[in-house]
């Protein structure tokens, strides 16, 4: 359960019978309004697993200790749970260190990156900061990745986001499979499986499999989306072992906190979060889509926890009027002016959030 500010704020207000309660009890005995509704970053609106948080509230008294030792278990459970070892596993500080890294280690004035457009732009602007061009590929028809215009020469990077922020859009098994036995030995292919947990599309697969075949391949994963740990700050990157070591050399000591390592250690020994989380979303998902779909509006069929919806009229009035209305959502993504990114919260949210649209 989360706390907004505002709730918090509120909470602080109710005077002395609150300031006498013990503190964590206030804290997690009131459910928050739904005031602003959070739409507009792919969030899990439900939180983490209680797990996670059980573990957190248990290392509380660990904090003075280097996390080392919880490092090496995550890494030791990750590697377990994608069939790999260790050493071909990188932890992140949130899969955005992970991409930052990637850029850092792999690009250069002479060694651009590829991009699709739109996409998730953080590892555009990592790679800027090396001097790097950015390409930017549009999506093809079916908002999937353009692959065949994605490979020039001297490339250092090429990055694919699969499901596709913003659109929720995949691209196809196959498509990915040929891409990869054809990009040349000395690009690197960085697929972002940030969404992987919500694809339900018989035409998606993970990647990860073929880690063990494909030494320019890499694979990056976050517990910010279906684990809902988005302000806690954990990714991983899988990659063959002399990948692995040329990211290592560039990322902090430590650089994954002791909370957000054993929260990712219990949520991954959590049977049942993902397909719950999965769950949810799809229903609420589904809702959504029809309803936006009544109103007349078509929508990117979704394999992530936000949908992509055509207003066939400029966004940004429309982000700017649900703002004003307590709902934040967007933001504007450039290369599609008319379409407006919703992140699927809980049902009470997208309520209010289709209230507001109509
Ligand atoms: N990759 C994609 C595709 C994202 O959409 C996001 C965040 O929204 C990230 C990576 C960054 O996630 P993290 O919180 O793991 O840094």
């Amino acid at each position: 359960m989360t706390l907004s500010r505002r709730a918090f704020a509120q909470v602080l207000g109710a005077g002395a019978a609150a300031a006498a309660l013990p503190f964590p009890r206030l804290v997690f005995a009131k459910t928050p309004t739904l005031s602003p509704v959070r739409l507009n970053a792919n969030e899990n609106p439900y939180g983490p697993s209680p797990a996670a948080i059980a573990a957190m509230r248990d290392a509380l008294s660990l904090s003075s200790r280097y996390p080392d030792d919880e490092a090496d278990a995550l890494a030791a459970d990750i590697a377990k749970l994608h069939g790999l070892s260790a050493d071909e596993v990188l932890l992140g500080d949130g899969s955005s260190e992970i991409l930052k890294l990637v850029a850092a280690a792999y690009t250069s004035p002479s060694r651009s990156v590829v991009i699709a457009d739109p996409t998730f732009e953080a590892i555009g602007h990592y790679a800027r900061a090396t001097g790097a061009e950015v390409v930017k590929v549009p999506l093809d028809s079916s908002f999937a990745h353009d692959l065949g215009k994605m490979a020039p020469a001297n490339v250092g990077v090429v990055y694919i986001c699969n499901p596709n922020n913003p659109t929720a859009s995949i691209t196809p098994k196959a498509a990915m499979r040929a891409f990869l036995d054809t990009v040349p030995a000395t690009t690197m292919v960085l697929v972002d499986e940030a969404y992987h947990h919500y694809a339900t599309s018989s035409d998606y697969e993970s990647v990860v499999p073929l880690v063990k075949s494909k030494p320019n391949l890499i694979v990056a994963r976050t517990f910010s989306k279906i684990y809902g740990m988005a302000g806690l700050r954990a990714g991983y990157a899988v990659a063959n072992r002399d990948v692995i070591k040329k990211l290592d050399a560039q990322k902090a000591w430590d650089s994954m906190n002791l909370m957000a390592l054993v929260a990712a250690r219990a949520s991954l020994a959590d049977s049942g979060f993902v397909a719950e989380g999965r769950r949810r979303n799809s229903a609420t998902r589904a809702h959504v889509v029809e309803s936006v779909g009544k109103m007349g509006y078509k929508v990117i069929p979704s394999d992530a926890n936000f949908v992509m919806i055509d207003l066939r009229r400029d966004v940004k009035p429309v982000i700017a009027h649900m703002r004003s209305e307590g709902v934040r959502v967007g933001r504007l993504f450039p290369a599609l002016p008319q379409h407006l990114r919703v992140t699927i919260g809980t049902p009470e949210e997208m309520q209010r959030f289709l209230e507001v649209m109509r």
